[in-house]
Parts: structure tokens; sequence; C-alpha cells
């Protein structure tokens, strides 16, 4: 027998809905180029999402269509957020740090038909467009008076494309199911592969990211993400901000300037912030030597890369902001853990509790976890075991665009990360499968050795990596940038790790770099790393 309720399609169309009747007056803060204090409303947002829409029409736009952006943070981004996605085309969203070949890749293998990008990125597209032959129509996101002369082709301002287009829009009552955005992961081997996320996934997403052991945003929190919108949905905020009222306060073109963002933060009175650990060890050390202090965060949430302990402790002892730690993917939309306390959680001593509140965390309902052996076989959940972590439900990919055949292995998503999780579902990331090092056939974690490197008062980020060895086949290398002024050598970085990690997990040598190899995500490349140290 059938339950007699409402068959209410979850679409991001029905989010929108939401938000204008019921948080419609909340705050959008933005910097962008041209305006550097540009504020709005979400209804506003949405009023112009439907001018959008209009002008998309008119250009052509069907249904399933993809628009790419190549866009930072800011209003106009979120614009084409909501109105891409609610007149049923695919909002397409591209990382600008990519490197130009990998941005052909992805801009064909998609398809994309328009693009919209911010000033800034002129340049870029000028070099570029004649490798992208697909698209039709570039727009600038600018105002008319801010359109320089170019030579891309058809090139229109975001406000000449939109004025004088009606507000009204009738929005489709689409599928569930309709795809509504896209990205590509950066794909640190062989090309990049499109997530096709659809209206459902992102809706049940936004629900699960709201909860209170998860992101948990009320209507009067006031939330930076520092995420980047053009990297897995900005951790799927710019769907929970909304859908609970918050004000959002948006970087444009400055997340990765840490005297813009203190400015920011302080004067738009936000709360919470989120991004990956690179982008708050340059926030901690610039609040370190400016001796300024963030007047009204109370959280940051860290993702994306493992986060170090010194930088909890920090943020935490010396600035009394609490740091959260979370886990997740651009196949996962992305949110796949986040750590919070549970009730056991008050009865651990302070090292075990920091040591547990360093883990990954757990996951929400709406993310099965497993770990494997290399045979499939399942592992216990007894925070000893570490196998390949696989994943399931309503918010995974199953399988990526364009591609022949399902991504899953027996119905389950492998992340590539290697991990355990104890009794209370702490999941603990020990490495990626392919950075794992494996010495005299036992594994040692390159997240756990980075880790103690990092904690190092010399030391300015580190990574470790494989290092070819004849009797071991590998053993750590580690790779140290010091901090601006500071000075260690490799044998006090090495002494650093006795009675820290096993004996034999102490790396055996280490090499200085004045700067580190970052992907277009902002992680540490050990790809390069391995390149420029081992070949
Ligand atoms: P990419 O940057 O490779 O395009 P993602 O941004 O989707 O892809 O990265 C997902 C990967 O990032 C995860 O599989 C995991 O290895 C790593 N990751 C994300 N969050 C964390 C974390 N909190 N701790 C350790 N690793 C993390």
């Amino acid at each position: 027998m059938n339950g007699l309720m409402m068959d209410y399609p979850l679409t991001v169309t029905s989010l929108m809905r939401h938000v204008n009747a019921q948080h419609g007056a909340s705050e959008v803060y933005s910097l962008t180029v041209e305006n550097p204090a540009h504020r709005t409303r979400y209804a506003e947002i949405f009023r112009r999402c439907a001018q959008l829409a209009n002008a998309l029409r008119r250009l052509g736009l069907k249904p399933g269509d993809r628009v790419a952006t190549l866009a930072w943070n800011d209003y106009r981004h979120m614009e084409l957020y909501y109105g891409v996605s609610c007149m049923g085309g695919v909002l397409h969203t591209v990382n600008p740090r990519l490197f130009p070949e990998q941005l052909r890749y992805i801009i064909n293998h998609a398809g994309d038909r328009y693009l919209f990008a911010d000033p800034l990125l002129l340049p870029l597209l000028e070099k570029l467009h004649p490798a992208f032959p697909a698209v039709e129509r570039y727009v600038l996101l600018c105002g008319k008076g801010a359109l320089p002369e170019s030579s891309v082709p058809s090139l229109i301002s975001y406000e000449e494309l939109i004025e004088g287009e009606d507000d009204n829009y009738d929005w489709p009552e689409l599928d569930e199911n309709t795809a509504s955005s896209m990205c590509y992961t950066s794909g640190t081997t062989g090309n990049p592969k499109g997530v096709l996320y659809s209206h459902r996934s992102t809706v049940l997403h936004t629900y699960a990211s709201g909860l209170s052991d998860i992101i948990g945003l009320k209507s009067t929190d006031i939330v930076l993400p520092v995420v980047p919108m053009f990297h897995a949905n900005a951790w799927g905020v710019v769907y929970c901000a909304p859908m609970v009222g918050s004000k959002l306060v948006l970087p444009g073109p400055k997340a990765g300037d840490p005297e813009a963002l203190v400015a920011m933060m302080n004067a738009e009175r936000v709360n919470t912030a989120l991004g990956v650990p690179t982008v708050w060890m340059g926030l901690l050390s610039y609040l370190d030597a400016s001796g300024q202090r963030l007047e009204t965060v109370s959280k940051l949430v860290v993702g994306g890369a493992a986060c170090p302990r010194s930088m909890m402790e920090d943020f935490e002892t010396r600035h009394g902001i609490e740091v959260c730690h979370a886990w997740g993917m651009t196949e996962m939309s992305p949110l796949g853990s986040v750590n919070a306390p549970t009730a056991g959680s008050a009865d651990l001593d302070a090292g075990a509790l920091l040591a547990q509140r360093l883990t990954q965390g757990r996951a929400p309902y709406g993310v099965e976890m497993r770990l494997v052996d290399d045979n499939g076989e399942a592992l216990p959940r007894d925070g000893k075991a570490v196998g390949r972590l696989q994943v399931r439900g309503p918010w995974v990919a199953s399988r990526y665009y364009r591609a022949e055949e399902s991504a899953l292995d027996n119905g389950w998503f492998d992340t590539g990360d290697v991990a355990s999780i104890d009794s209370n579902g702490f999941m603990n990331i020990t490495d990626r499968t392919k950075d794992l090092i494996k010495s005299g056939g036992e594994w040692i974690s390159s997240i756990e050795l980075e880790d103690v490197a990092m904690s190092h008062p010399a030391v300015g980020e580190a990574a470790v990596i494989a290092m070819p060895h004849e009797k071991w086949a590998e053993r750590p290398l580690l790779i140290v940038r010091l901090k601006d002024g500071a000075a260690a050598d490799a044998d006090e970085l090495i002494a650093w790790f006795e009675g820290k990690v096993a004996k034999w997990w102490i790396p055996d040598a280490v090499r200085f770099a004045n700067e580190l190899p970052h992907t277009a995500t902002g992680k540490v490349s050990k790809l390069k790393l391995r390149e420029q140290f081992i070949a």
C-alpha cells in the first residue's frame, strides 16, 4: 500500500519559493571588482533571477543546456546558481585556477553554450575563447559601463543582458531528478570528470547541511563561505544559508587575501566561516603579524584537506574560535562528514577529546560509510582497522557525465581515501590511496606525519611523500616551507618526530622549498612534489 502524502518534487525552485516567502529580506553582502561593498537581499536576487531566465530564454537556452561560470563568490554568481537551475538549465561552475588545457577540456566536454565570467578573468577569456568553439555567448559579470573593449566575440555585460527583462518568470515544475548543476573534479589522475548534481540531490544535501551537528546554520547567523562557489557548490552554503535565512557575506575576488577577509568579517559581524586549511593558516599568520582579532567569529568550518592539530589549537586557545573539521568531495555534493561531539565525548580527557575532534567526524543521515580491504571485504568499525573508504547515499555520484560506465563498486562509491571508523562513527582519514607510503610492507600515514611537522613552530607548510628505497620499498620524505623569518635544519625537524610517532615512521630526509605547489583547489599537489623531488 502506498502512503497518501503529496507528490512534492524536491527542487531548487521550491527552495527559492520558500526563501522568497520566508527570508526574502535577509541580506547578501558581496565584494565585487566594480563595487567594493554591494548589498542586496534574497528577494531582490530572485527577482533578478527571473530577469536572467527571461534573457537566457531569449538567447535560446533549452532544458538541459549547460551554462558555464568562471566567477568568484558574489551575488551575480548566486543569481546564476538559482536562475539557470530553476529554468531547467545546468549551471556548470568552472574553477578559474585550472590550467588552460584543463579549462579547454572541461568546457568542451561539458558542451557549455554560454559562459559567464568575472571581469578579472577577461584576459584569460581573451586567450582561451578560440579553444571553446561550442560557446555561443560570453557575458561579463559587470555593469554596462564597466565593459571594456575586448577581442572576445559577442561579449556583453551581465547588466545589459538582463536589463529591461520581465522580473516574473513562469518557473517550470521540474522533475526532482532533473540535472541542476555540474562541477568537474580536478582529476589528479587522467582527465577531469564531470559530476552532475540533480535538484533532488541538492535539496537533500541542503537539508542535511542544516542539521545542528553538520553546519547547523540559523536565521540569525552571518556566514562567510571562503570556499569558492566554483568548487563543489561552496560546500552547499549558497543553498543552506538562504534556506534558513542566514545573512551571506561573499568575498568576491578577495578570498585569498587575509587582510581583506579579516576586515570584512569584523565589519559585517560574521560568526561562521568555511574554508580549506590553507586559507585559515594564512589568516592565522596575518592575525599574529598584525595583532588584529576576529571580533565576532565563533566557528570556523575546516575541510577539503586535513585540519592540522596546531591550527585547531591556535584558533581555539589563542582566539577563542571553535574549529569544526569536515570532510567531503565533489562527488558527494560535497558534504560527507562533520565533526561534532556525541554524549560520550564528555567523558574523554583533554588529549583524547582533541584526538577525536581532529578526526573527519561523523556521517549525517544520507551518507552511509563502510571500510573495505583490498579484496572488497568489509572491515570492522573498531577505530583500528584501516581500509578503503566507500560511501553511498542520495547526494553521492553514481556515474560521471558522459561516462559509459558506472562509477560504483558493488553499489558503493570508492572515495580513494583510506580511513578507520570507530564504534561511535568517528571517521579518521589516514591518507589517499595514491599517497600512501608503504615501508617494509607496512603503511605509514602521510597525513599524520604532516600534522606533526606542522606543529613545529618554524614550519609554515609541510608535505610527506613516498621516496623509493632499496630495502624498504618506500620511505617517507618530508618537504617543508619554513615560516617567513624562521629557521630550522633537517636534524632538528627529524628530532621533532621522536616520541610523537613510531620510530620507523620518522621521515628519513627533509627537503626545503620556498613554496609548495598547490592544486587549483588550494591543496598541496603531491603529484608535483613527486615530479620535483623524486624524479
Ligand atoms: P579535488 O580537489 O581532488 O578535485 P575534492 O575537492 O572533491 O577533489 O577532494 C576530495 C578529497 O579531498 C577527499 O577525497 C579527501 O582525500 C580530501 N579531503 C577532503 N576533506 C578532507 C579532510 N577533512 N581531511 C583529509 N582529507 C580531506
